[in-house]
């Protein structure tokens, strides 16, 4: 018998990522889009589209798994709301089902990949783990008792709308709070810290690209980082700095073996980590704080995708 393969699907604020996985986590058949202020037909459009690329190359796959953005009420597959896509209200399930003639699993993408890294890649083997991604904005899962938490209605678990400073920034998107986890954060916080660098340091690295009128992103302030950049590295550790104060409440709430951070900042590395392991080592109480790991993720910014495919993989059993 071939080998069961399924197709993954991981939505985030600007970029879906899909592919053919089969049961060894193998992915084949890789597909990319972006996307910026398209509405709910465009954006549903993409997502059909992306499926269909990856369908052609193999006929063979009957079940989907999506990851989105959005607060999936988990049972029905509808989508609530999202703070990035224009995706609230949508019976995501059914409606691509019924578009794509194939059986559809969705949930969020924070909790997609948190299955990913839990049953196979960097929390494997823990009971209770959280799992932060950083990018666009904050996605979040949490593992307790060896099983992706959902809440009452399945819409759990969004940490990064926390609150971590009052009177703090607005939070970006549709979100109704102030200062949270994901306004001071995300891969899109590190370009913002790194721009606010630029303006008060004109002589820096930072400050003359700023001048040249060339973008400054998280993903430039990352590898400007790596290149040994010095004010690009206080951003990081900065940033990582507020992502341990942020974790601080999470240990001491959940008391997990294991926290993964995963999204595209995750590319900062150990920049990033040992700022915030740091703080954890300070701050948590002393015996939620004992033992606990913050590791990279083992799928890197592949995890909502392989998690997406992991749920279609086991609805299957
Ligand atoms: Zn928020």
């Amino acid at each position: 018998m071939p080998p069961r393969r399924v197709i993954g699907i991981d939505a985030g604020g600007t970029k879906l990522l899909g592919g053919v996985v089969d049961e060894q986590m193998v992915v084949h058949h890789r597909v990319r889009r972006t996307w910026r202020g398209a509405d709910r037909q465009e954006t549903l459009n993409i997502f059909t589209d992306a499926v269909e690329e990856v369908r052609a190359a193999a006929p063979d796959v009957e079940v989907i798994g999506f990851g989105i953005p959005a607060l999936v009420e988990w049972e029905a597959g509808v989508s609530r709301w999202s703070n990035h896509l224009p995706l609230d209200g949508v019976p995501f399930r059914d409606l691509m089902s019924e578009r794509l003639g194939m059986r559809v699993l969705v949930d969020n993408d924070g909790n997609a990949s948190m299955l990913a890294e839990a049953r196979q890649g960097a929390a494997a083997g823990a009971r209770h783990a959280v799992m932060i991604s950083l990018g666009t904005g904050i996605g979040g899962g949490l593992w307790l008792n060896g099983e992706v938490y959902r809440g009452a209605t399945g819409v759990g678990a969004e940490m990064g709308h926390s609150v971590l400073q009052i009177h703090g920034p607005d939070c970006p998107g549709d979100c109704p709070g102030v200062g949270c986890f994901e306004a001071l954060v995300s891969g899109t916080a590190i370009g913002r810290e790194g721009l606010r660098r630029a303006e008060a340091d004109p002589d820096s690295a930072l400050g003359r690209r700023l001048a040249a009128e060339k973008e400054i992103t998280g993903g430039i302030v990352t590898e400007m980082a790596h290149d040994g950049d010095a004010l690009a590295r206080e951003v990081l550790a900065e940033i990582g700095e507020r992502l341990g104060f942020g974790l601080v409440g999470l240990v001491n709430t959940f008391n997990p073996e294991v926290i993964v951070i995963g999204g595209g900042a995750v590319r900062g590395g150990e920049l990033l980590l040992e700022p915030a392991r740091r703080v954890i080592a300070a701050h948590a109480l002393p015996p939620a704080r004992e033992g606990v790991r913050l590791v990279p993720a083992h799928y890197g910014d592949e995890a909502g995708m392989i998690g997406a495919a992991l749920m279609a993989l086991e609805s299957l059993e």
